[in-house]
């Protein structure tokens, strides 16, 4: 579905990102793993328009193909963020908007969808994270694990190819990640194409098909949730995952 080849990234002279490479599968889950600061957040902003890279490829199969070191054509920027859609650590739903507004906001404004068909995919979808009676419901008087689902429930009412998980449990209280961690994994067995940044190792080794880690900017390893959460081949890899596992 997805093929990243030398991604870069810097922000002023700091290097976030030396030389990424990706490769994922329709329907297949991809774990981003690493130290706090190792690029992973910067490489979803990446894939979603919200940075630009500085140099590398981004190709979705069926197109867009983004060359960043050339010039890249506003219509191939946006046809890239389309294909992709982000849930944020920290859900980042309008407070002033009510949990509906917040969902069709996207199909309604950006994609131009009808409202009334946007309206019914958002309630199709609300219920089937369990959140139908909180339509009408401002983000406030949500549970951190229902804001979450309603970001994830935001996203999928996108339709996009490929959703980005950035750290999607690091926020809440610990009794409310099963909860978000259930929704992830249905769409796993769903067959959603997802990249999950996450410290949650043990739920990497449950949902992911493979599990990239990085550190300093660069992919160090890759591979079998098992061989590189267990059986890491890279002293780096084998020092993260022994502080964490
Ligand atoms: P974490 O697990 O803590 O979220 P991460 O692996 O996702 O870390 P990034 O958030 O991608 O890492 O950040 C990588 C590095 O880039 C960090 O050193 C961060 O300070 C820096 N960085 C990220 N965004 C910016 C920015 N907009 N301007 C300057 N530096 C940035």
């Amino acid at each position: 579905l997805l093929q990243v080849t030398d991604l870069q990234k810097s922000f002023g002279t700091t290097r976030v990102l030396s030389s990424i490479d990706l490769h994922i599968d329709s329907g297949q889950v991809v774990a981003l793993v690493g130290p706090s600061g190792s690029g992973k957040t910067t490489v979803l902003r990446c894939l979603n328009g919200l940075e630009t890279p500085d140099a590398g490829t981004v190709a979705f199969r069926g197109g867009p193909s983004v060359d960043f070191a050339a010039k890249v054509p506003k219509k191939d920027a946006l046809a890239l963020r389309d294909r992709s859609a982000m849930v944020f650590q920290t859900y980042n739903l309008f407070p002033h908007r009510t949990v509906l507004e917040n969902i069709i906001e996207g199909p309604v404004q950006v994609q131009k969808r009808p409202r009334k068909e946007a309206v019914a995919d958002a309630e199709r979808l609300l219920a089937r994270v369990g959140l139908a009676e909180k339509r009408d419901a401002y983000p406030f008087n949500l549970s951190g694990g229902q804001q979450q689902r309603v970001g994830i429930v935001r996203a999928l009412a996108l339709q996009p190819d490929l959703l980005l998980f950035d750290e999607p449990t690091s926020a809440l209280d610990p009794e409310l990640v099963g909860e978000v961690l259930t929704v992830i994994k249905e769409l796993a067995e769903e067959k959603w194409t997802m990249v999950i940044v996450t410290h949650e190792l043990a739920f990497a080794r449950e949902v992911a098909d493979e599990v990239v880690f990085m550190d300093g900017g660069v992919v160090v390893e890759h591979g079998h949730p098992d061989q590189v959460l267990r059986h890491p081949r890279e002293e780096r890899t084998r020092r993260f995952v022994q502080r964490l596992l």
